[in-house]
């Protein structure tokens, strides 16, 4: 291999993957394994390996020492050819000379190049001003620092009642802590969860004596003379304690494709192969947004699956041409040793439940028009399966008694054989 550092000309072809995060690592396997034999160069702002963040939330926080978060371990990418340029930012492309600046003053010429930068923790101004003692979570060095500040008595006060937010509130009382949390919506978890699901999602945090502050929007944040923390609301409901965590939603990683001057639309706009506005940039995971056929609406989703997915077929797609595939989308969440899951649609008009009296464990199938739209496991991942086929192949409820059988085999359902 060689190649001119002032003109960019190489005779390997090299591809670029710029965030080395789940959807980048996912996207440099997968054109090695497409076959590519150029250089693969994955570029990451952060300075560890490409490692897993729903541990962040879970393990790391509770049970550090079986937290496992490394995607891949260092030898992988040297096995694979994969070249890592960690703690070093791309800060500047241009997409036609097809040439990338990173951080560290060195200039990278490519053929393609993978946009997979995600998102950061949206920032609060309000309580950022409170300097310590205030904590977001995105990254694994955020993790860290938080951990250490969770004990037995520590009253957390945790604004944002999402995904984030209750996620925290279960590892926080798991580690002994108490928490309120404060959200200044009506409803919890507003953003992509089915209300059935939020219903017991409360419940089981109130079992465990959260306490939610709902509506509350913050007006004020002040530190007293005891180091405490007090959060005012416009009511006038006032919230004191040790620290606060907030999780208020993210901001997308686009500054630069933005500067490229790629189409961004509530995230870089991609077509079937990955493909952005620019024929040689290409773009996948939290910061994409893709044409999805299941919804027939352009969609950016923010979850692990979506990531690695994504990261799979876009790079797989930047080697051989062929289009990406699309699945029933689909998260979890656990919380509380709980685990839930969530496929396809969050509205339905009815929601039929599946289940025993055995726990929490139960399924719920969201019907529109008869039809399954959408589902819900908890407890019961083992019926994840067939039950975003159903939802893929646009299954017909029908028989209700069946289907809310917990005894009746859903595979069998699914397929037609019960
Ligand atoms: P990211 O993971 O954000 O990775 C992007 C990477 O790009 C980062 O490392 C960033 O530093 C790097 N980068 C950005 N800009 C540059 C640049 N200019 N140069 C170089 N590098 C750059 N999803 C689930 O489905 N289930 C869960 O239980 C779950 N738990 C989660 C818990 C937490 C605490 C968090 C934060 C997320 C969780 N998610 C979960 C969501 C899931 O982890 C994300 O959707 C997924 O990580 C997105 O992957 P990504 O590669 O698109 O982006
Ligand atoms: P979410 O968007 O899920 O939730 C943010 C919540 O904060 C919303 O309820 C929002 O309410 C509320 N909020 C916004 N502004 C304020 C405010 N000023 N005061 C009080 N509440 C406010 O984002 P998260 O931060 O929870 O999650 C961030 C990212 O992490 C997402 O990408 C998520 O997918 C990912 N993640 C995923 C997990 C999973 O899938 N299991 C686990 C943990 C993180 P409103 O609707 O009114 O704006």
């Amino acid at each position: 291999m060689s190649e001119d550092a002032m003109t960019g000309r190489h005779d390997t072809p090299v591809h670029v993957v710029v965030g080395a995060g789940q959807a980048g690592t996912a996207a440099a396997v997968a054109m090695r394994e497409a076959g590519f034999q150029g250089r693969i160069i994955l570029v990451g702002a952060e300075p560890h390996l490409p490692y897993e963040r729903p541990p962040l939330s879970k393990e790391v926080l509770v049970k550090p020492e079986t937290a496992h978060t490394t995607i891949h371990p260092e030898d992988f990418y040297r096995e694979k050819g994969i070249e890592c340029r960690l703690h070093d930012a791309a800060v500047h492309f241009d997409a036609d000379e097809k040439r990338l600046e990173l951080a560290s003053g060195q200039t990278l010429h490519f053929d393609k190049l993978l946009l997979a930068t995600g998102a950061r923790a949206r920032a609060y101004p309000l309580l950022d001003g409170l300097g310590s003692g205030v904590y977001t979570l995105r990254t694994l060095d955020d993790a860290e620092a938080l951990r250490g500040h969770i004990w037995p008595g520590r009253h957390v006060l945790v604004v944002g009642g999402g995904i984030i937010g209750l996620e925290v509130a279960a590892s926080a009382v798991t580690m002994g802590a108490r928490v309120t949390v404060i959200e200044r919506g009506a409803r919890l978890m507003a953003r992509g969860t089915p209300a059935p699901m939020v219903k017991v999602l409360r419940s089981l945090h109130e079992e465990h004596r959260v306490a939610f502050e709902l509506g509350a929007e913050l007006v004020s944040a002040a530190r007293g003379a005891s180091g405490k923390i007090t959060l005012k609301a416009a009511d006038g409901r006032a919230f004191t304690g040790d620290l606060v965590v907030y999780g208020i939603g993210v901001e997308l990683n686009m500054d630069l494709a933005i500067s490229a001057g790629l189409k961004v639309e509530d995230g870089i706009l991609i077509d079937e192969y990955g493909r952005t506005s620019h024929p040689a940039i290409f773009a996948a995971g939290d910061v994409a947004r893709q044409f999805h056929p299941f919804s027939s609406l352009w969609r950016r989703f923010e979850t692990w699956a979506n990531a690695q997915n994504q990261g799979t077929g876009v790079g797989r797609a930047m080697v051989t041409g062929e289009a990406c595939s699309f699945d029933v989308p689909w998260y979890w969440t656990d919380q509380y040793g709980h685990n839930f899951q969530v496929a396809g649609a969050h509205e339905a008009d009815e929601w039929l439940r599946r289940g025993t009296a055995d726990g929490l464990k139960c399924t719920l199938l969201g019907l529109r028009d008869d039809v399954v739209v959408g589902a819900v496991t908890i407890d019961n991942g083992r019926e994840m399966r067939p039950l975003r086929a159903m939802i893929a192949n646009g299954f017909r409820a029908g028989n209700r008694d069946i289907l809310a059988d917990p005894k009746a085999d859903l595979r069998k359902i699914a397929d037609g054989r019960l």
